[in-house]
């Protein structure tokens, strides 16, 4: 976890007022859990995480949370809290939400509480975030010289990996840091 600035608190509290607007209208939850979720702390992940987009950490010595009080603290991720992602940070912003309700499993009824969520579009920006911000960690560019296809990392592939579109072997090529 990282500390959020200013900027980035004031974001945070956008996006929670809209997705408890919108949680609100769905008849699925109680006044009860809705004021819950208002009261939960929100932060930012580290700036180089690249697999996760949100997380929902539970208060300590806590086994069985079913509750938004158990939660300690849900991070986005930084890079959510910019015009160009809120859509998408709404909509990480609702999953996380339904797991502070004591929905911890990715199961068939998770899914379903999930995708209440009005803008299915929002979803489908998952993959190109994560691709945004592997783009922008990379420190390196594994490169395919038959297709040209470039595959940015953090690490250096060393011949290990072959191009997904035509199985050449990938070479390395550094990107200098600006
Ligand atoms: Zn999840
Ligand atoms: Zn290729």
């Amino acid at each position: 976890m990282a500390r959020a600035n200013k900027i980035q608190i004031e974001k945070l509290n956008d996006v929670k007022q809209l997705v408890i607007d919108v949680m609100s209208s769905m008849d699925l939850w109680s006044e009860k859990e809705l004021s819950e979720l208002q009261q939960i702390k929100l932060g930012v992940l580290r700036k180089n995480a690249t697999q996760r987009h949100g997380v929902t950490r539970w208060k300590k010595g806590i086994t069985n949370p079913t509750k938004p009080s158990e939660v300690e603290v849900i991070d986005l991720h930084p890079e959510l809290l910019t015009d160009d992602w809120i859509a998408y940070a709404a909509w990480v912003m609702h999953h996380e939400y339904v797991h502070a309700l004591g929905f911890l499993a990715h199961d068939a009824l998770f899914k379903k509480l999930e995708n209440n969520w009005p803008s299915k579009k929002s979803k489908q920006q998952g993959k190109q975030f994560t691709e945004y911000l592997r783009r922008k960690n990379a420190k390196w560019l594994l490169k395919c010289e038959s297709c040209q296809k470039e595959y940015p990392r953090q690490k250096p592939g060393k011949k290990r990996f072959m191009c997904r579109i035509c199985k050449s072997i990938l070479v390395d090529i550094p990107i200098k840091s600006t």
